[in-house]
């Protein structure tokens, strides 16, 4: 008889009786690759992919046949890893609502406090730090920059970097601090879209390229395994290799991954080797995400944080080969056609072999019989939806006893629509008066949403206005909806300076997202290009009482204040701007260059100092302390701030010049003559720099 709970481990019964643990494993590895369903591995059943190095370390260790995630997004999904905490505790539904993860233990901070050396390696901005998930981490590495300048890529989600890349700084740093305890955290971010896999398997895999993705993924784990056995820390390492969630791939009409809550964007794998593990190991249990904090926590011996009050359950004793049995309640979702569209939301709770999802139409499903998810059986199984309906409410009484704090960023006819679709608590569903649409039936429009959104968003980056705001006016006409669409379509009207247009639609946006700050900023924005600067106030107060602790809404308010005269008072905005984002650099500059214009002097200096002190290789907050000191007659300490200013970008005419000029005012022609140079040589339309070359040369 097959039991659902067992897990299969035979190979442990040689041990049993014996309670000598062998040691904790001295390190720890998470590799998390975005993007990877399950069944696209050898280990999982793939019999075209190319996984070796997976298989193997499968193999060596331990496989969950069955391991789920719990959001098909690549935010809200880490931080239920990290936290082990679901969606509805942790607050993070999306890739942007909320800002910030809670304030609660994370697998970085218990490892932190314990004495390891703590690294992240991110390869996408949807990670990227700021959002909360860096708490805990001595090195935070997102710099994203290297394989993509920002401004040369129109979609945020396809700032990303290489796997290689980020591989390559991880292993120099497990290399250059092996002789302390690490945890060291890699996210790998290939498999997601756009799919171009290098060679060879670009070629191998020409007619697949997502499957291109996974073999090339496969290939840096293997690079990975192969750098900790040549550092020595293979065999004291606890290696962990899972997923945030799988992909669409066309199954159920879905492309990507992020609307539908099918298995092809929840299984995701779960690997783990290393000290602790037998080999072998088949957990066939099911496993969630939030079991991921409390398994590594105990394998590394660590005790978990009190109160944490987890979702999860530690998967140790099965990973040891002890009897293991659980039998969880699996919950899943997707607010995005709720959040981003005013559809209805989706959840799902998987119990056994049968799922259901709750929707306008439920879907009931017997995942081993129709592992597809094709045979809905919703309305010929009556009791058992309705049995597993109440399970689904169970989760979600939890979700209302937590209460609005996580979700206090959503407005409120968002909140009373979340989950109250065929809610039920102990009685009868209660019907929502006007329930969202259900996804199923509105795929197409989604999928023609992303169309043109995505046409939009790649006409705007080539500032073709006219062009983008037309995408998004073919929407609305469509009567689809959005947070991005109202957001992005003002946007397009801002840059065509059609300012009374734009604002409903800023408007619009912050209605529908209040936790998003580009919305409030545009909206202060519009009304201020039009000259109200009234207006242009009360949004950024709007949106300061909507996301409070945003510095980016107080710096905005310092600079409507100065253009309204009211100078003490933009002061303070920007010293609250300042607190709240200490490791600003840009925004302790512009507070400098603020304080410049106001006339004082001394204070303007200090903070411009202070900018080059948080960031020394930001050539231009040199430069502008430098004007700022030239300006006041401090030659000297000007000149090595240009000198400064032109060793870090030698490239750009303006600081050239401006050492020039600082040189000249000290009366130092022939060294300032290679500067002004300089200044033509790469600006030849630079007429300041060729008359005072004049001058120069008639002296
Ligand atoms: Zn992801």
């Amino acid at each position: 008889m097959r039991t659902e709970a067992l897990l299969v481990a035979p190979l442990l019964v040689a041990l049993s009786g014996c309670d000598r643990r062998p040691e904790p494993p001295r390190h720890l590895v998470l590799v998390t690759i975005d993007t990877l369903r399950a069944d696209r591995l050898g280990c999982y059943g793939a019999k075209d992919v190319s996984t070796p190095n997976l298989d193997r370390i499968a193999g060596e260790g331990a496989i969950a046949t069955r391991a789920t995630a719990h959001v098909p997004l690549t935010r809200p999904s880490h931080t239920s890893l990290f936290t082990g905490l679901l969606p509805t505790r942790h607050g993070i539904r999306d890739n942007i609502t909320p800002a910030r993860v809670p304030e609660v233990p994370t697998l970085a901070t218990v490892a932190k406090s314990a004495g390891f050396r703590t690294a992240a390696f991110v390869s996408s901005i949807v990670l990227a730090s700021g959002g909360g998930l860096e708490r805990g981490f001595d090195l935070y590495s997102d710099d994203l920059a290297k394989s993509a300048p920002a401004e040369d890529v129109p979609f945020m989600n396809e700032l990303q970097r290489s796997g290689d890349e980020t591989l390559a700084e991880a292993i120099g740093w497990l290399e250059s601090n092996r002789d302390s305890r690490l945890f060291a955290w890699i996210h790998l971010y290939d498999p997601h879209e756009p799919y171009e896999p290098p060679e060879p398997y670009r070629t191998r895999y020409a007619d697949r390229p997502y499957d291109g993705e996974v073999a090339w993924s496969d290939e840096l784990v293997g690079r990975l395994d192969e750098a900790l056995a040549r550092l020595g820390l293979r065999e004291n390492t606890l290696l962990v290799v899972t997923s945030d969630h799988g992909e669409g791939l066309g199954e159920h009409r879905e492309t990507l991954h992020g609307f539908f809550i099918y298995e092809t964007t929840l299984a995701v794998p779960l690997l783990m080797r290393g000290p602790g593990v037998v080999r072998g190991t088949r957990i066939e249990s099911l496993v969630q995400s939030v079991d991921l904090f409390p398994t590594l926590v105990e394998m590394v011996g660590l005790e978990p944080p009190k109160n944490a009050d987890l979702s999860g359950l530690s998967l140790a004793p099965a990973l040891r080969g002890e009897p293991y049995r659980n039998e969880p309640v699996a919950y899943a979702e997707s607010l995005v056609p709720l959040l981003h569209f005013g559809w209805s939301d989706l959840r799902s709770i998987r119990r056994g072999k049968w799922k259901y999802i709750q929707a306008p139409r439920p879907e009931l499903y017997d995942l081993e019989a129709d592992p597809m998810e094709i045979r809905n059986l919703a309305d010929s199984q009556p009791e058992l939806s309705k049995g597993m309906r109440g399970a689904l409410g169970e989760e979600l009484d939890r979700e209302r006893a937590v209460g609005a704090a996580e979700t206090s960023s959503l407005p409120q006819d968002l909140l009373d629509k979340l989950g109250a679709l065929g809610y039920v608590g102990s009685g009868p569903p209660i019907e929502s008066s006007s329930p969202g649409a259900d996804p199923k039936d509105k795929i197409e429009e989604f999928r023609i949403a992303n169309q043109l959104i995505r046409e939009g968003v790649v006409l705007y980056h080539e500032h073709d206005y006219k062009g983008s705001v037309e995408r998004y006016r073919k929407l609305l006409d469509l009567d689809i909806e959005s947070f991005e669409i109202h957001l992005n379509l003002a946007r397009g009207l801002l840059a065509l300076e059609r300012y009374g247009e734009a604002e409903p639609h800023f408007e619009e946006a912050t209605r529908r997202l209040p936790s998003q700050r580009e919305a409030w900023e545009g909206l202060s924005q519009s009304r201020s290009s039009r000259g109200d600067l009234v207006g242009a106030l009360a949004a950024l107060k709007e949106g300061q009482a909507k996301i409070p602790g945003d510095p980016g809404l107080h710096q905005r308010e310092g600079s409507v204040l100065v253009r309204m005269g009211r100078s003490d008072e933009a002061r303070k905005a920007y010293e609250t701007a300042v607190a709240l984002a200490p490791k600003d650099a840009l925004l302790r500059a512009r507070y400098g260059e603020l304080l410049r214009d106001l006339g004082q002097v001394e204070e303007a200096i200090q903070r411009l100092r202070e900018a080059t002190e948080i960031d020394p290789e930001g050539a231009a907050y040199w430069n502008s302390l430098g004007m700022t000191l030239g300006g006041n007659a401090r030659f000297p300490e000007a000149e090595v701030a240009f000198r400064k200013a032109v060793e870090l970008e030698s490239e750009d005419p303006r600081y050239a010049f401006n050492l020039g000029l600082i040189l000249m005012r000290q009366n130092r022609p022939a060294e300032a003559r290679p500067f002004f140079e300089k200044a033509l040589e790469i600006e030849p339309g630079f007429e300041d720099a060729r008359r005072h070359l004049a001058e120069i040369g008639q002296r």
